[in-house]
């Protein structure tokens, strides 16, 4: 059997730990042996990262929007502990929000369905994609402590040098005062990468924010969403046969408990990390979720949605068996040549990607999988594998469907 052939090199973005072993499986298992993978190889992993005073990690993002879709692997986001481990120069950022500030996107997360793994919600037939906005609000503000009577007050400084001002309140006794904000290039950017991403996938999308209540602030989200709805997406949206609705937070949560799923609810910066966990665990679990960062521009990063997997990898560095779960990885993957295959009119690869999706669900299926989800699984006959042995019977899976 020849292999793939790809045009346009992805960007692979390394990372660290049990999920860094875990992409050299998956490459040379699931991928290598059907395509003749081309990539543009970027090493996040922390050694790496601290020998370029992170420069690798602004690169990788910068050839995303160069070449359009990117795939990534877990990183490490350095804490003090890890300072030590890694004896590194500097606490290095979060590699994700690097990247993220970078491509200035939106992340989508979306369960991976398999039976045997069935929702806690039973209505949930179809899965649920979570658009979570990624910057501002509560993530950027600003929080005092009110130790004494006084007057607490909201003041706007133009670069004229006038000054608006709203009261906050006025304490009698002791309290807590919040600033937050949002800009509207930002929300701007959130609406277009949700229209985008459903027009995408097909699906009808839904945007609830707290308006009753919050009349300036979140009503101004509804509005940017309105207009640029109407302005730019209406008619797309017509011909695709979807529909964008807006609805207040307290209806959407009732309608999403009582639909059947199978569409996508954008949603806020806290919203949206709170009820995508909701979600998540309602599914069945972390590492059986797809995780994409959508730009404005049209730029594409696919990666698992949990961690480097630590407490995996060093049982795996001491010699003992492990059983991590390489679904999500495998996703991003598969995500990202489908995406790739997509753009550069490769029906090959589009193709190719279905197929590994549909041997990794097949797997769990037949009743192999990796011991998270035997836990969880409600199948009669499961077995529980390690980490290789599971990507091997998605191997062979995949292989029988070439
Ligand atoms: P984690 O790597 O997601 O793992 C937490 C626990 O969840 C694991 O110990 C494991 O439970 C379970 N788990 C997660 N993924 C699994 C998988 N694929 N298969 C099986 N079990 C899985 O989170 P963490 O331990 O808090 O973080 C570790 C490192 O990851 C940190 O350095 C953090 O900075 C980084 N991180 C990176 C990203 C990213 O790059 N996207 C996201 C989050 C965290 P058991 O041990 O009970 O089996
Ligand atoms: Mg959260």
């Amino acid at each position: 059997m020849s292999k793939i052939v790809m045009k346009t090199p992805l960007v692979e973005m390394d990372g660290d730990e049990m999920t860094r072993i875990i992409w050299e499986y998956v490459k040379d298992e699931l991928i290598h042996p059907f395509v003749d993978l081309k990539t543009e190889y970027y090493d996040l992993g922390l050694a790496y990262r601290d020998e370029t005073d992170d420069q690798v990690t602004i690169d990788s993002a910068e050839a995303t929007k160069k070449y359009g879709v990117a795939v990534k692997c877990a990183t490490i986001t350095p804490n003090a502990e890890r300072v030590k481990e890694y004896n590194l120069k500097s606490m290095w950022k979060s590699p994700n929000g690097t990247i993220r500030a970078i491509l200035d996107g939106t992340v989508f997360r979306t369960p991976i369905a398999v039976k045997g793994i069935e929702p806690l919600v039973r209505t949930w037939k179809k899965p649920i994609c979570i658009a979570r906005h990624a910057y501002g609000d509560v993530y950027k503000n600003t929080e005092m402590r009110i130790d004494k009577p006084g007057k607490a007050e909201l003041v706007f400084t133009g670069e004229d040098g006038n000054e608006s001002r709203s009261l906050i309140h006025s304490f009698d006794s002791e309290g807590i005062i919040m600033g937050m904000h949002n800009t509207d290039k930002s929300i701007q950017s959130f609406a277009r990468s949700c229209f985008n991403y459903a027009l995408d996938q097909k699906l009808d999308l839904w945007f609830s924010t707290k308006d009753t209540i919050s009349k300036v602030y979140d009503h101004h989200f509804k509005d940017v969403f309105q207009e640029i709805f109407e302005k730019e997406y209406a008619d797309k949206f017509k011909d695709a046969g979807i529909e964008y609705f807006y609805t207040l937070i307290d209806d959407a949560v009732a309608r999403v408990i009582r639909s059947e799923g199978g569409y996508v609810w954008a949603c806020k910066n806290y919203d949206g990390d709170v009820m995508s966990d909701m979600v998540a665990t309602a599914f069945g679990s972390l590492a059986m979720m797809t995780s994409v960062l959508v730009s404005p521009d049209g730029h594409y990063e696919y990666e698992a949605a949990h961690g480097t997997v630590q407490r995996h990898y060093y049982k795996h560095l001491k010699g003992l068996p492990t059983s991590t779960n390489s679904v999500a990885t495998i996703f991003a993957w598969s995500g990202a040549l489908r995406k790739r295959g997509e753009l550069d009119g490769l029906n090959d690869l589009v193709l190719f990607a279905d197929k590994l999706e549909s041997a990794v669900t097949q797997t769990i299926e037949d009743g192999v999988m990796t011991g998270d989800l035997a836990a969880i699984s409600q199948l009669p006959n499961k077995r529980a594998v390690d980490t290789l042995g599971f990507i091997q019977e998605i191997r062979k899976r995949l292989a029988a469907s070439m």
